[in-house]
């Protein structure tokens, strides 16, 4: 499989270069050259399949091209160690609980599969030049020499050493998901920003606390100043020829793609407890809109539902477009649903890509077709609140202030006849003072949660100037 930039003027990348690299070169995001269709016996058989089989027919369906499908299977099956169940919350509204991970959020997929993807490809002794190509065989590119394996160094410049550094901007789960998701993994360091002051918390010491490859960078300023340190790294050259860099954040195919897995498997869900396919509606909260956006892949690839809603905090970008057809990015405001606070979701472009047919078809025809199969919502952290409040008086389900907005824009939205199913994203124990607060009740703590709270912070504290990031990842 080839995938192309949404911006169309950096070169076509193979899979490999586009997980070792991230984001293209003329900064678009990769986007496979064919989205393709799953066979109708495998939506035949899905609703009695297994989590890790549906999740291994949709892999290859992405992946098959490039990663020998025995060990596709082995990293499908080591990724989802733990289930996503669909659970009911009252009459047609499922939540897909995502939060069964090892950092209760939905994050845990993308972040393990994409650990595992990049493993696969370092342990087959794959060297990468500064700019992403790759020599088959193993050995270092010097300045524009030939590889081992006869294939020419695309960047004339040698990498310093061979392991790979991986740069994550988080508001909060971003970074606990990753962070695990590599731990330990050699030959990998990760380097996790995250605005000072800005995450719960609970979210900090998932990625403070673990040590070993892990490095927590805190910066004085808000997530996009961190989505921009990271961005401005990939973009940099003497950087770049210091060491090799690569994103981890949910522009990365490895770590969107996979999220795809647990939406066929919940439609399976709902097509076994007796539902029509035809009715279902999928309700994602979105920040950066990378997990929809793996749900709308899905929808190319056939999974049969009826339509998508995007749920917004008080960042209403999206929901504004939708509206408008007018796409006006702003700062982000914080919220009580921090991990949504963005205020140009990266994803954007890809979806906009992916509607066009890659610039194809006008902004308006564009704009049409994304308003007639997505809907939007958008909400106050006050409506937030009522919900929560709401949903636990009537029902006794305790949602996260992220999937409270999943699921009041169901209940505002479904239609008759509709079965609707949001995301519950993260675990309410995540953000534990501000959900015991609003409902006034003490949210267990998983056990899996309370093991990082008792580590010792460790963080490095760094300015939003791009100079001083600079400064210190020269050192390392
Ligand atoms: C990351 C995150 C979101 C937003 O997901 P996107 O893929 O960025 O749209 C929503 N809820 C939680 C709990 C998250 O961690």
């Amino acid at each position: 499989m080839k995938y192309y930039s949404t911006n169309g003027k950096a070169p076509v990348a193979d899979l490999r270069k586009a997980v070792v690299k991230g984001l293209a070169e003329d900064r678009g995001l990769y986007m496979p050259e064919v989205i393709n269709k799953l066979p109708q016996q495998f939506f035949t058989d899905m609703p009695k399949m297994k989590f890790q089989d549906i999740a291994f027919n949709v892999a290859s369906a992405f992946f098959g091209d490039d990663v020998d499908l025995d060990s596709l299977q082995d990293l499908v099956y080591d990724t989802l160690q733990f289930p996503c169940p669909v659970v009911k919350v009252k009459e047609s509204i499922y939540s897909l609980e995502l939060f069964h991970g090892p950092t209760l959020a939905f994050k845990d997929v993308g972040a393990r599969f994409m650990a595992r993807l990049l493993q696969y490809f370092l342990r087959r002794g794959s060297s990468v030049c500064g700019d992403g190509s790759v020599c088959g065989d193993g050995s270092v590119c010097g300045d524009g020499s030939v590889c081992g394996d006869g294939s020419v160094c695309g960047c004339g410049t040698a990498t310093k050493s061979k392991s790979v550094n991986v740069l994550v901007a988080t508001s909060g789960d971003t970074g606990s998901a990753v962070a695990n998701g590599f731990l330990g993994i050699d030959g990998i360091h990760v380097y996790v920003l995250y605005p000072k002051g800005k995450v719960s918390p609970i979210q900090e010491c998932q990625f403070t606390t673990l040590g070993k490859n892990i490095t927590a960078i805190e910066v004085d300023g808000v997530f996009d100043d961190c989505q921009a340190l990271v961005k401005s790294a990939f973009m940099d050259k003497e950087l770049n020829e210091h060491m090799m860099l690569t994103s981890a954040n949910s522009i990365n195919v490895a770590r969107f793609l996979p999220q795809a897995f647990y939406y066929f498997n919940a439609v399976a869900q709902l097509i076994a407890l007796g539902h029509q396919p035809s009715d279902i509606v999928i309700c994602v909260p979105s920040g950066n809109f990378g997990n929809i956006c793996a749900a709308l892949f899905g929808h190319q690839m056939g999974m049969p539902v009826k339509r998508f809603i995007a749920a917004n905090n008080a960042n209403d970008i999206f929901f504004n477009y939708l509206q408008t057809g007018q796409y006006n990015p702003k700062p982000s405001k914080q919220t009580l649903a921090n991990a949504m606070d963005v205020g140009d979701p990266s994803n954007f472009a890809r979806i906009i890509n992916l509607y066009s047919e890659n610039g194809k078809l006008s902004p308006e025809e564009t704009h049409k077709r994304i308003t007639s199969l997505i809907s939007g919502a958008t909400y106050s952290d006050e409506q937030i609140r009522e919900t929560m409040r709401q949903c636990y008086k009537e029902t006794g389900y305790i949602l996260d202030p992220h999937g409270a907005c999943g699921y009041r824009a169901l209940e505002e939205q479904l239609k008759p006849g509709e079965i609707g199913v949001f995301c519950e994203t993260a675990h309410p124990a995540k953000f534990k003072e501000k959900v015991d607060d609003i409902l006034g009740i003490d949210v267990a703590i998983p056990e899996r949660l309370a093991a990082f709270m008792k580590g010792q912070k460790q963080s490095v504290p760094m300015t939003k100037a791009f100079a001083d990031f600079k400064a210190y990842l020269l050192k390392q």
